[in-house]
């Protein structure tokens, strides 16, 4: 078996160390306000075959044993009358969302190199996320986070332990200044896709809903920010099918916010344009998307769709999720509900559908508050009851 790093745009081949991050040479190009060139990805091959367990770059002994991966694929009766649609709930894993798939493949790889210290920056998930994996095994965890980030995601981070800097800025600024201080005091960068190994964990996702659906979906509904998420998606279809365990790659639905839609945008006109990304659902809310090329290079090969829903269609869908399957979603998390919803007179009804669920409500309870009412009075008896 051999595995190493492939050039997403040159094909030029790398070996895995902590030295490389993205392609040197594509990298070389990089512009100011675009996505991020050279992007690597993970290639294997072998001559035999594989299990499952061999399809990830560090060897599985370096993994912490940590509740991380392996959610439930569940059907909630009461949420639509198709009948294969299913919740893949990410809101299981040890920090309440996706990005620990990405976190314990960067953990685990710290290990294999005795590295100690991992820097990143973030709108919060990635960094309550790599601060409590870190936690887990050891690690020292330095953030990076706009100072808008939700609180609870903020608490997350320190209550873990990890360092935390205030970026007075958008989650950009904290990802350029990261980028500067890793590089400085030459640290382990964590930041999503600049990290090869982000986009490599977040694909365990496809291998676990081939294994609990024993076929690959139809449709998998994504919700998209910086294109990571996405992105590994695809390679863990991408591998399945490279060592024969599925015949073809399932339809991607990228869903973006109507106010942070620079991937959606990209798909239909080919380029990327600076955005000035607003929108409530803060964990997909970027104005450049750091795997902008990568994702957008996935969903052209592969017939991928795109498509946009406004704050209010994601609010609603998190209220609707909460009260009709009692899953608590945060609203980036519910926004792949919401694209369902908007697109699902085009869909087969009897397909396999999945909605990628990857957030907990809780870390964002201001968003839940603009649909919801809090009781205006106190009472002292029943009698007080209206
Ligand atoms: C990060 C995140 C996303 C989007 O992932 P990208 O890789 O940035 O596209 C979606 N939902 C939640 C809850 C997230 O934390």
């Amino acid at each position: 078996m051999k595995i190493i790093y492939k050039c997403s745009q040159c094909n030029s081949e790398y070996e895995i160390k902590p030295e490389i991050m993205l392609c040197p040479i594509c990298s070389k190009d990089q512009k100011p306000n675009e996505p991020l060139r050279g992007i690597l990805e993970v290639v294997y091959s072998s001559d035999s075959s594989l299990e499952m367990d061999d399809l990830f770059p560090i060897e599985k002994k370096w993994f912490p044993k940590i509740p991380v991966g392996n959610t439930p694929l569940w059907q909630s009766e009461n949420l639509s009358d198709f009948p294969n649609l299913y919740l893949k709930d990410d809101t299981h894993n040890l920090t309440g969302s996706y990005k620990d798939r990405a976190s314990i493949l960067v953990a685990a790889f710290a290990r294999k190199y005795g590295i100690k210290e991992i820097v990143l920056a973030s709108t919060g998930n990635a960094a309550s996320s790599m601060a409590g994996v870190g936690a887990a095994c050891g690690l020292d965890i330095t953030i990076f986070l706009p100072k808008t980030a939700p609180k609870a995601k903020m608490v997350q981070s320190l209550q873990y332990g990890a360092k935390v800097i205030s970026v007075d800025g958008n989650y950009d600024k904290a990802f350029d200044l990261s980028l500067e201080y890793s590089k400085k005091f030459n640290l382990l960068s964590r930041n999503t896709a600049y990290n090869p190994l982000t986009i490599e964990g977040k694909k365990s996702v496809s291998l676990e809903l081939f294994q609990q659906l024993e076929n690959a979906p139809d449709y998998v509904f994504v919700p998209v920010g910086d294109g990571v998420i996405i992105s590994g998606v695809y390679k863990g279809f991408k591998d399945l099918v490279q060592f024969g365990f599925i015949e073809k790659m399932p339809t991607i639905i990228a869903v973006q916010a109507e106010g942070s839609n620079a991937i959606y945008k990209a798909l239909e006109s080919g380029k990327f344009e600076p955005i000035e990304s607003q929108t409530v659902a803060d964990s997909i809310a970027v104005d450049i998307p750091r795997n902008g090329y990568y994702a957008l290079q996935q969903l052209q090969k592969y017939n991928g769709k795109s498509i946009m829903v406004s704050d209010d269609e994601i609010l609603s869908a998190q209220k609707q999720l909460s009260e009709k399957a009692g899953l608590f979603s945060e609203p980036a998390a519910a926004s792949s509900y919401a694209g369902f919803l908007k697109m699902k007179d085009e869909l087969p009804k009897d397909a396999n559908i999945v909605l990628l669920i990857t957030g907990n409500g809780l870390k964002d309870i201001d968003a839940a508050m603009k649909k919801i009412k809090f009781p205006e009075k106190h009472i002292n008896s029943i009698e007080d009851i209206e």
